[in-house]
C-alpha cells in the first residue's frame, strides 16, 4: 500500500528517523517543522495520514490536531500524535482534540506501522466514498453541500462482547458517561448474530476471551456484509502487542489497554463512533443520490436512463431467437386538456394514479419506466407480441373503464391512453434504439387511428 504521510516535528533527527522509517515501508513521506507549515501543506494538497508531534514553536499539536478535525475538508484524514509526552492527561487531551491515536516515544515500529495501515486503508475507503458525493454532486442529484456535519460521537449503541460478569459491567458503566448504550455478549459466537440483528454504532471485544480466539471473531466480523464497517475496538493488556498488531492489520480500529482509563476509553470510543456514523452518512447520500438518478420522483418509477440500460442488458441475453422479450409504449391521450382545464397539480395526480393502475397491470418482474412527460415504457421479459397485445388490452381498459378522482378537480375524469407494442427480432440485429423505435410507430399510429387503442408493430 502506498501512501502520503505528513510527519510534523520541530526537530529535524526525529523528521529524518521517521522519514526513514516510512520510505523503508514504501510510504511518501513529507515533512513540517511548524503548525502553519503543515496546515498550508494538507491544504494544498491533503496526505492519508499526519504525524504530529505535540511541542512545535508556533502552535502545539493539539492546535493543530483540532484545527484539521474542525473543517469540513480535513476532518477525514487521520492523525496520530507520536510524542515524548507520557502523562496521561496529555494522551487524553490528544485523543480529546480528535486524534486517532496518541503513540509516546520511543514508538514501537510494528505497531506504528499496523496502526498507519489501518488508519490509511480506512482513508481511502473514505475518500472513495467522498468521490462518489462529488460525482452526484456534480450531475446536481443530491442537493446543496451534502457533506456532512461533525457528529458528537456520543450517544451511541455500542456491543460488548466480554466473557468476565465484572469487566463488563464495569465497561458498561463507563459507556454510560457518554450517553452511549450498551448491550453485553458473554458468549463470542453468539455475537454475529447479535450484530446482524441490531444496529450498532461501535463494538467492543475482549482480547483474552476465555476458550476464544478474538481476532477470529474479529476476522469473521469483518467478512460478513451488514456490520462489516461498524468499527471494533479491543481491550488488551500491556503485553498483546505483537496481537494487537495483527489485530490492525485484520481491520481493528483501535484498543485499550488495561487498566482502563474512563477518558481515556471515550475519548477513543467517541472517534471511532463519530468516523462511523460519517462514513454511514456518506454511504446514504450515495444510496440516495443513486436512486434520485434512476428513478422518477413524482411516480416512483425508473425513469429513461434506466430504462435503456436494463433494456439494453435484457437484449444481450437473447440468444438464437429462442427467448421472447417484447415492450409496451403508451402516451397519455390528450393529457395537455387535462393540464389546461384543471390544472398542473391535477395533471401529476393522474400520473400518479395512471402508474398505480398501470403496476397492478403487470407481472413483478416487468419493468414500468417513465420514459418522458407523459409517456411509459413497459419492458416484458419472456413475452410474445401476442402474450404483450393482450397485457396491452388489459392496461388500456384498467384506464379507459373507470374516471379518475383527482382532489383539486370538483369531477372525475375520464382518461385514456394509446399503446404500440413490438417484439425484439434479434434475426434482424434488433438493439434498444430499433425496438423503442418500432414501439413509438406503433404508438404513433394508435394515435392516428383516433387513440385509446393498441396497436403492435411487426419488425420491418
Ligand atoms: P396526445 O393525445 O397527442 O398525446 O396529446 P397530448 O396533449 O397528450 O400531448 P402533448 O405532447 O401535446 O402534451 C403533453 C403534455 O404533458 C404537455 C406537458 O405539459 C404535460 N406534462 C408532461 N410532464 C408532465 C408532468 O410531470 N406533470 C403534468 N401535470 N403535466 C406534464
Ligand atoms: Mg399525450
Ligand atoms: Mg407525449
Amino acid at each position: 500500500m502506498t501512501a502520503r504521510v505528513l510527519v510534523v516535528d520541530e526537530l529535524l533527527p526525529n523528521l529524518k528517523l521517521l522519514e526513514a522509517k516510512f520510505s523503508h515501508e514504501y510510504m511518501q513521506v513529507e515533512t513540517a517543522t511548524n503548525g502553519s507549515d503543515a496546515l498550508a501543506a494538507i491544504d494544498a494538497d491533503p496526505p492519508d495520514i499526519v504525524l504530529l508531534d505535540i511541542i512545535m514553536p508556533d502552535m502545539d499539536g493539539f492546535e493543530i490536531c483540532e484545527r484539521i478535525k474542525s473543517r469540513p475538508e480535513t476532518m477525514h484524514i487521520p492523525v496520530v500524535m507520536v510524542t515524548a509526552l507520557s502523562d496521561q492527561a496529555d494522551r487524553v487531551r490528544g485523543l480529546e482534540a480528535g486524534a486517532d491515536d496518541f503513540l509516546t516515544k520511543p514508538v514501537d515500529d510494528q505497531m506504528l506501522f499496523a496502526r498507519v495501515r489501518s488508519l490509511v486503508r480506512l482513508k481511502m475507503l473514505m475518500d472513495e466514498w467522498r468521490l462518489r458525493e462529488r460525482t452526484s454532486e456534480s450531475l446536481a442529484v443530491l442537493e446543496g453541500d451534502a457533506t456532512p456535519a461533525l457528529d458528537s460521537g456520543k450517544n451511541a449503541r455500542v456491543l460488548i462482547v466480554e466473557d468476565r460478569e465484572l469487566y463488563a459491567v464495569q465497561l458498561a458503566d463507563m459507556l454510560t458517561a457518554d450517553g452511549h448504550e450498551s448491550t453485553v455478549i458473554k458468549r463470542p459466537e453468539e455475537s454475529i448474530q447479535e450484530l446482524t440483528a441490531g444496529r450498532y454504532d461501535m463494538i467492543i471485544v475482549e482480547l483474552r476471551l476465555k476458550g476464544h480466539d478474538a481476532l477470529r471473531l474479529c476476522a469473521s466480523i469483518r467478512s460478513i456484509d451488514a456490520p462489516r464497517h461498524v468499527p471494533i475496538l479491543l481491550l488488551a493488556e500491556d503485553d498483546d502487542s505483537k496481537r494487537l498488531a495483527k489485530a490492525m492489520d485484520l481491520g481493528c480500529n483501535d484498543y485499550v489497554l488495561r487498566p482502563i482509563d474512563r477518558d481515556e476509553l471515550l475519548a477513543r470510543c467517541r472517534t471511532q463512533v463519530r468516523r462511523h456514523r460519517y462514513q454511514e452518512k456518506l454511504r446514504d447520500n450515495y444510496k440516495r443520490s443513486f436512486e434520485m438518478a434512476l428513478t422518477d420522483g413524482l411516480t416512483g418509477l425508473y425513469n429513461r436512463r434506466y430504462l435503456e440500460a436494463h433494456l439494453h442488458g435484457l437484449i444481450q441475453r437473447i440468444t438464437g431467437g429462442r427467448r421472447h422479450l417484447s415492450v409496451i409504449m403508451f402516451d397519455i391521450d390528450h393529457f395537455k386538456k387535462i393540464n389546461d382545464t384543471h390544472g398542473h397539480a391535477a395533471g401529476d395526480q393522474v400520473l400518479q394514479e395512471l402508474c398505480a393502475r398501470v403496476m397492478k397491470g403487470v407481472r413483478n418482474f416487468d419493468t414500468v419506466a417513465r420514459y418522458g412527460g407523459e409517456e411509459f415504457v413497459v419492458v416484458m421479459p419472456e413475452t410474445d407480441i401476442n402474450v404483450a397485445r393482450t397485457v396491452a388490452e388489459r392496461l388500456r381498459n384498467g384506464v379507459a373503464d373507470r374516471p379518475f378522482t383527482v382532489i383539486t378537480a370538483d369531477q372525475k375524469l375520464n382518461v385514456t391512453i394509446s399503446i404500440g407494442v413490438a417484439e425484439v427480432d434479434m434475426s434482424g440485429g434488433d438493439t434498444t434504439v430499433s425496438l423503442i423505435h418500432r414501439a413509438d410507430k406503433a404508438l404513433y399510429a394508435a394515435k392516428s387511428a383516433g387513440r385509446n387503442r393498441v396497436i403492435c408493430w411487426k419488425a420491418d
